[in-house]
């Protein structure tokens, strides 16, 4: 993230190129996020691409991210040459978010970030700084946003040794059910 105060005026238009989908790294998740998707029904698509870092010496849990695709370079579409992984929930083709309406609070706040006292530009390449007209409102969401990513972080980290034991006893679930689809699938009376 580059530490750069705010300029005085800032105007920012999405230019829909899905740029921030590739360079963010770690996608980071938050306990707001992961409450959201709770509720609205979007935890399940989420779920497989949830990486959980441990500390390898007590595996205690130290963030919540969304495990990124690599691209391999035989795979690239052409206007992906310059980047090296992508976000899985992205539609490569079309540049849309796949969860838009409850994507990461970390996307809704892009490219601002709060470090406790400045909004400050994630991305100072990012083509939509500059461009369009920035409505009080858009930039009231935007900076909204950054601030609960900001108070989320402290939080989550205190809360993930809970939060892996939420998402431990998903996996096991998930694992049964599909062990006992399997077996139903091999019994000879489901044939
Ligand atoms: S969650 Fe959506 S908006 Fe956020 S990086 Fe992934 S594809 Fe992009």
């Amino acid at each position: 993230m580059v530490n750069k105060e705010l300029m005085p005026k800032f105007i920012f238009e999405c230019q829909k190129t899905g740029r921030c989908c590739y360079i963010v790294d770690p996608i980071k998740i938050f306990d707001i996020d992961l409450a959201r998707w709770w509720t609205d029904g979007t935890f399940g698509t989420v779920f497989p691409y949830l990486n959980l870092n441990m500390m390898t010496e007590t595996l205690v849990p130290t963030e919540v991210k969304i495990e990124k695709t690599i691209l391999l370079e035989n795979e690239k579409k052409p206007n992906e040459r310059e980047f090296n992984s992508v976000c899985p929930l992205l539609n490569r083709e079309t540049k849309e978010c796949t969860i838009y309406s409850t994507r990461p609070i970390t996307c809704k706040a892009f490219p601002l970030a709060y470090n406790g006292e400045n909004f400050v530009l994630r991305d100072l390449e990012c083509p939509g700084i500059d461009k369009g007209t920035m409505t009080a409102e858009h930039l009231k969401q935007i900076r909204t946003a950054a601030k609960r990513e900001y108070t989320s972080n402290n939080r989550t980290v205190t809360i993930l040794p809970a939060i892996h034991s939420l998402l431990m006893k998903e996996l096991t679930e998930l694992a049964m059910k599909e062990a006992a689809a399997q077996k139903e699938k091999g019994s000879p009376e489901s044939e």
